[in-house]
């Protein structure tokens, strides 16, 4: 049965106002707990309402900019008192949208709040250097400009927190914007939209276009008036945009995929390791990009570890992300249920051994949701598509090595590199990963999982543009360097 009782269509944002789309059709967003209820509808845009949206995002630009830095920041603090009001309403829908426990849910949306604030304080700091001219009687340093109006292309997996760390630093250096949520998560998308809305911003500065990614996407990466795309989801999709952003000579920054390793050396605190491993890999249903996907333990300790790793994921508690005794919510969506399940049948296939899970839950309460179950193998080398794909589930797979040399080559022997930990007591054992891991975030003795939104983020070699985004690092994609030379 289908729940419809004050179902809510919420429309595009552009120049200040709610609108529907050209064609007035809709998208349903619907829970993962629960295929039959649906969250809210979501207008199903045309390349005609993204027009709209970049002509109002480039004729606002022209005042934005020309306003100082520390008053857009006034603005940004507004909006972040807007979302802490809201917080557990946004949570909630979160939770209701895309599954993750409301624990999670309020945690990242309490981080959306302090990335606004943190972008508002940025409004006061330093953009550039004095920097000294062969000339004695010139003055030369730099400043920084404004891009002009950002495309923001966003995933379902954070859907307040990614967004937010991208508009929040693209409007204090004096962009406008246009986002485009993922369509799973577009209602929540909306209530932080609304949060800028009610904080009074002048009209154009921020626009959402909600829509397919082949049409609102794909109009984002070829329209000639957006002058960046800033871009987090899938690596397949993340070449297409930087591909078509490069053609047209627009600014580009991709964050994609990761197949994060965790490394449990002989000497680690077993203990720590295990919480740390079912924390990173496990929370938000294994779907971060950061989480941690192969674990790979130094041989002496193998077999102790593995038996309290599984006596811990069996303790996990599936089921709704709205009852606070719930660990594990369910997949996204039935495509993320199909794809995690499909991963399972081909490690299985290739020769893994399944030790736990490995199948969609069943009963009561399972039955109508995209729940499957924490799953673990082992036996598993790097040549299997299970240590290689992103699964982007609640699937660990346990490597065994002997050294931690060889533990390194095996944790770099990916085409990803975006996050990855150790687990030592070991000084030698922290500077050879600090020094020998190709992964943009390092973590020692802390899950792979956790990013600070002070610090700079992104990914190495598949896993990114190679750009940064986060902390102070955005300035580098949000803005371009003027050099300025004086002379009375
Ligand atoms: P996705 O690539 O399918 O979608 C991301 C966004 O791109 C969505 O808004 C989607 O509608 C849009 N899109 C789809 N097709 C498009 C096209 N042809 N042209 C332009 N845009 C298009 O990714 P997803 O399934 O939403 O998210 C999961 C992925 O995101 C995982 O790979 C995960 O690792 C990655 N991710 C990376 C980071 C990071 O910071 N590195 C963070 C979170 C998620």
């Amino acid at each position: 049965m289908t729940v419809r009782a004050e179902i809510k269509t919420y429309t595009n944002y552009i120049n200040g106002e709610w609108q529907s789309s050209s064609t007035n059709e809709v998208h349903d967003s619907v829970n993962p707990a629960n295929k039959n209820e649906i969250v809210g509808y979501v207008s199903k845009s045309t390349k005609e309402d993204l027009d709209h949206a970049v002509t109002a995002a480039k004729d606002a630009q022209i005042g934005w900019r020309k306003l100082s830095a520390p008053a857009r920041g006034e603005y940004l603090y507004k909006v972040a008192n807007a979302l802490e009001a809201r917080l557990e309403e946004v949570a909630e829908t979160m939770t209701r949208e895309m599954g993750k426990t409301i624990q999670e849910a309020k945690g990242e949306t309490a981080r959306g709040v302090a990335i606004l604030r943190y972008y508002a304080g940025e409004g006061m700091r330093k953009v550039g250097d004095v920097i000294p001219s062969t000339d004695s009687e010139a003055f030369m340093f730099t400043s920084r400009a404004p891009l002009g109006v950002v495309g923001v292309i966003t995933p379902w997996n954070f859907p307040v927190a990614i967004p937010l760390w991208k508009i929040a630093p693209a409007l204090i250096y004096g962009n406008t914007v246009v986002l485009k949520p993922a369509t799973e998560t577009a209602v929540t998308a909306a209530k932080v939209i609304e949060c800028f809305h009610e904080a009074g911003l002048p009209d154009g500065v921020i626009n959402m276009v909600t829509g397919s990614g082949a049409v609102i996407g794909q109009g984002i990466i070829d329209h000639p008036d957006i002058n960046g795309i800033t871009f987090t989801g899938s690596d397949n999709v993340g070449k297409r945009v930087g591909q078509g952003a490069f053609a047209r000579g627009a600014k580009y920054q991709l964050e994609m995929g990761g197949k994060n390793p965790v490394i449990v050396a002989e000497d680690a605190d077993l203990d720590l390791a295990v919480e740390a491993t079912i924390s990173g890999g496990l929370r938000s249903t294994g779907q971060k990009c950061t989480a941690t996907s192969r674990v790979i333990v130094q041989n002496t300790v193998y077999d102790v570890f593995k038996e309290k790793l599984l006596a811990k994921v069996k303790e996990i508690k599936v089921g709704q992300g709205l009852n606070s005794e719930t660990w594990m919510g369910p997949c996204a969506s039935e495509n993320q249920l199909d794809t995690v399940l499909s991963y399972i049948e081909k490690g299985k296939e290739e020769g893994a051994l399944l030790l736990y899970g490995g199948s969609r839950c069943e009963g009561t309460g399972f039955d109508d949701g995209f729940y499957v179950e924490p799953t673990v193998f082992e036996n598993v080398n790097s040549k299997m598509t299970i240590a290689q794909e992103e699964i982007f589930g609640p699937v660990l797979v346990l490597m065994k090595v002997d050294t931690i040399e060889e533990a390194l080559e095996v944790a770099n022997d990916v085409e990803f590199g975006l996050s990855a930990s150790i687990f030592t007591t070991n000084i030698q054992n922290m500077l050879s990963f600090i020094n020998e891991m190709d992964a943009g975030l390092v973590r020692i003795n802390a899950e792979s999982a956790g990013v600070e939104l002070q610090a700079p983020f992104g990914g190495m070699k598949k896993s990114s543009s190679l750009s940064r985004e986060q902390g102070q690092a955005a300035i580098e994609f949000f803005t371009n360097i003027k050099t300025v030379f004086v002379k009375g």
